[in-house]
């Protein structure tokens, strides 16, 4: 019997020397010093391009246009001088196909001129546009009725930046990605429209409420990533891992989380030199990391950035996780960003901070945060009113906000002890909750001053982020100024899920703004009676989306059931949710996806989720055969062996007997569970032209099977001689040495 590799693993990692913080300067030099220094926005723009330029180029950042022609060359060649400058050889447009991830297609700037000598060139043209081949990304199904082509553009309002890799520098000019005819092929298309619908309603509901000459209303975004790190050569000895970015097998270690002493912990001097050099990494591309900790689960950690404009901000997610994959690796670590690596401790997920801004030439409102409750009555009015319309959105559309979250990583997570439940509900805190309350409760006659002294708004302090009371059972929580959408997937771009609630809102406030335009003119009452009483409407309509209790317990999945919320726990009936006719209704009127483009956002995900089924399953089978099953046989035959030589010797006590039994019988079980799997698959892969049907079986009969097997797989593990198993275990993974 040799020892399986994962022993002498185990061994060269004890031998490794520590690993240190590589000496890039990085401690020395205040961050400020080199933060951004890869990115090219308009603020050095502004100091290498024409006056006149650089106002058109302002400008159509600011109207989220495309790039003027007649300036793009000026604006293409100060953009080269500072790549080159910066040693970079190569340019690409970046986008977000539906993927999840980003992508890349590089090109020299490598020309050469009429005597045929070799130069630099980049010109407007390629700024702008670019032609990747669209047909080898997912599209559900848009390319069968359209081109197969399409064309990247960029989208100025996030600068340029560079992307070292080793001793290589490319220029990333990020960009959307559009079939011939304008269908949105990507995540930011969508969110940009998005964008676009929500500024529009907002802008129309604040010019009737009094607050004139607002420019635009975004919405920001802080995202907090939660992500593991664990050894690459534990990770590289797991084929699951490496497979599908989650262990299928593996029995609970006896120590977990229990001892509840890794949350806040001390940051491990290794780990610690890796996340600062992703830190700095992510600095030079003028990503704002500001918190840095250990979470809950053993090796779990989190990052979370100053908020931004919600685009750049999805971008920027994009780089942190793409920068986390890359430097672990550096440090011989992996990052592993899925929602649920290990069965039975704590998941990731991407808490998206969510709220809406103003921007106006008037610098009282300049900057002016919605969702702060403020101090002024018509501000507190105002806070309201946006309060009432995210509540009415959330309460009709929640259904399609479980949508945007569904995936087959995410609901592992969903539910389980320390995520919020599949059943979407708000978390408004006790003060809040009081205050909604009694406008509820309140009589519509009311004038709107007295009322609001009345009701307790008039002495509804600003609410600051440490008087809140937290609820982080809770999937949508309002925290002081702003929600934290909290069942986002760790590895999930935050495109989508946002897309789907800026529509909600966008449409909400739509809603409450015609309310209110119907009522004005009433006999006797003013503006501030009349949004007072569409307020209490729309708080009395969305009641049964406010939950401030224990979202883990059983009580609330029976009470959400009595308030008729949906609680759809598995992805495919999740995903189902884009294709009701209110969905279609929302997300076409607003603009946001025309009825082709929403379809291929189902079929997309849809078969995502399917393919994920597919490889874990045929990955957990592959484990079991060549690697779980030949150690258990292995053992068992030493345990038979070594019975047969006590009995030859004449000893009459055989221990050896009752073990090799007792493993005969776990074996029985694994590989009649893994044969049960085995033909549950061929069914799943004979239907490959009915997806929905396919994803049913996989979600429902499939997901049973696999969970037996993994039992079956645990239970061996814990019988069979540890030098013999040739898996790292929980243990080795989740508490380094
Ligand atoms: P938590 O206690 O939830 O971990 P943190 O302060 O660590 O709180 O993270 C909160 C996140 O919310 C940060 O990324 C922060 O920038 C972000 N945030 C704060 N204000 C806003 C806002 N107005 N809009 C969007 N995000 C915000
Ligand atoms: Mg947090």
């Amino acid at each position: 019997m040799t020892a399986p590799v994962r022993k002498s693993t185990i061994r060269e990692l004890i031998a490794r020397a520590p690993h240190g913080a590589s000496n890039d300067g990085s401690g020395i030099v205040p961050t400020s010093a080199y933060f951004g220094i890869n990115t090219f926005g308009a603020r050095q723009m502004r100091d290498k391009l024409p006056k006149d330029v650089y106002a058109k180029l302002v400008a159509s950042i600011r109207q989220g246009k495309k790039l003027n022609l007649d300036i793009a060359p000026t604006v293409a060649q100060v953009i080269k001088e500072w790549a080159i400058s910066r040693g970079v050889t190569h340019f690409t447009h970046w986008f977000q196909p539906q993927t999840g991830l980003t992508a890349v297609k590089h090109d020299a700037f490598l020309s050469f001129d009429d005597d045929k000598q070799p130069m630099e060139s980049f010109t407007g043209a390629q700024l702008i546009q670019s032609e990747p081949d669209a047909s080898s990304f997912p599209s559900g199904g848009l390319r069968a009725t359209w081109e197969a082509r399409g064309y990247t553009a960029w989208n100025p309002a996030s600068p340029v930046f560079i992307v070292e890799s080793g001793n290589t520098r490319t220029l990333c000019i990020p960009s959307v990605f559009i079939g011939y005819n304008g269908e949105a092929l990507d995540e930011m298309t969508p969110l940009l429209r998005s964008s676009d619908a929500l500024n529009e309603k907002a802008i129309a509901l604040l010019e009737l409420l009094g607050d004139k000459g607002v420019q635009r209303v975004y919405t920001t975004m802080g995202a907090e990533q939660e992500y593991f790190l664990i050894d690459r050569s534990h990770f590289a000895l797991r084929p699951d891992l490496v497979m599908s970015g989650r262990s299928l097998v593996g029995a609970p270690p006896p120590r977990g989380q229990q001892l509840e002493d890794h949350y806040f912990g001390g940051i491990p001097e290794r780990i610690q030199a890796c996340i600062s050099e992703v830190e700095h990494e992510l600095y030079k591309l003028g990503v704002p990391i500001v918190t840095r900790h250990n979470e809950v689960a053993p090796c779990q950690f989190e990052m979370a950035p100053m908020f931004e404009e919600t685009d750049i901000a999805v971008d920027h997610n994009q780089m942190v996780m793409a920068v986390l994959r890359k430097v672990a690796l550096r440090h011989n670590l992996q990052a592993i960003l899925h929602e649920k690596p290990f069965a039975g401790i704590n998941g990731s997920g991407k808490h998206c901070n969510w709220s809406l801004s103003i921007a106006a030439e008037n610098s009282e409102l300049d900057g002016t945060n919605l969702l702060n409750p403020g101090k002024t009555p018509h501000q507190k009015i105002r806070f309201l009113v946006f309060l009432a319309a995210i509540l009415k959105a959330v309460h009709r559309h929640s259904g399609l906000l479980r949508a945007g979250i569904a995936s087959s990583g995410n609901e592992h997570r969903l539910g389980a002890n320390e995520a919020p439940p599949a059943i979407i509900s708000v978390f408004m805190g006790s003060m809040l909750t009081r205050v909604i309350e009694a406008i509820a409760a309140g009589k519509s006659s009311a004038n709107a001053a007295q009322a609001m002294i009345k009701l307790g708004v008039a002495r509804l302090p600003e609410i600051e982020k440490d008087n809140t009371d937290r609820n982080r059972t809770s999937p949508f929580a309002f925290t002081g100024n702003k929600f934290e959408f909290r069942a986002v997937g760790s590895s999930a771009s935050i495109a989508f899920p946002i897309v789907l609630l800026n529509a909600a809102v966008a449409e909400a406030l739509g809603e409450i703004t015609e309310e209110i335009r119907g009522k004005l003119g009433a006999r006797g009452k003013s503006v501030d009676d009349i949004v007072l009483a569409v307020v209490r409407e729309a708080f009395k309509e969305s009641e049964a989306i406010r939950f401030e209790g224990n979202n883990y317990s059983d009580e609330w999945v029976k009470e959400a059931e009595k308030r008729g919320l949906p609680n759809l726990r598995r992805s495919p009936e999740a995903l189902d949710q884009l294709n009701t006719r209110q969905s279609k209704t929302l997300l076409t009127r607003l603009g946001i996806f025309t009825k082709a483009e929403l379809e291929s956002r189902y079929h997309v995900r849809l078969e995502r989720y399917i393919k994920d089924m597919l490889i874990e399953a045929h990955t957990l089978k592959e484990i079991i055969d060549t690697l779980v099953l030949p150690a258990s046989l292995t053992y068992s035959g030493s345990l038979a062996a070594s019975a047969a030589h006590a009995v030859a010797a004449g000893i009459t006590r055989v221990p050896q007997i009752a073990a090799a039994n007792e493993i005969g019988a776990l074996i029985e079980t694994l590989v009649e569970q893994r044969n049960a799997l085995d033909s549950l698959l061929g069914k799943a892969e004979h239907m490959h032209d009915d997806a929905p049907r396919q994803a049913k079986l996989l979600t429902g009969a499939v997901a049973d099977a696999m969970a037996l097997a993994r039992a079956a797989s645990d239970a061996l593990e814990l019988k069979v001689a540890d030098e013999l198993w040739p898996l790292p275990k929980y243990r080795e993974m989740l508490f380094p040495v």
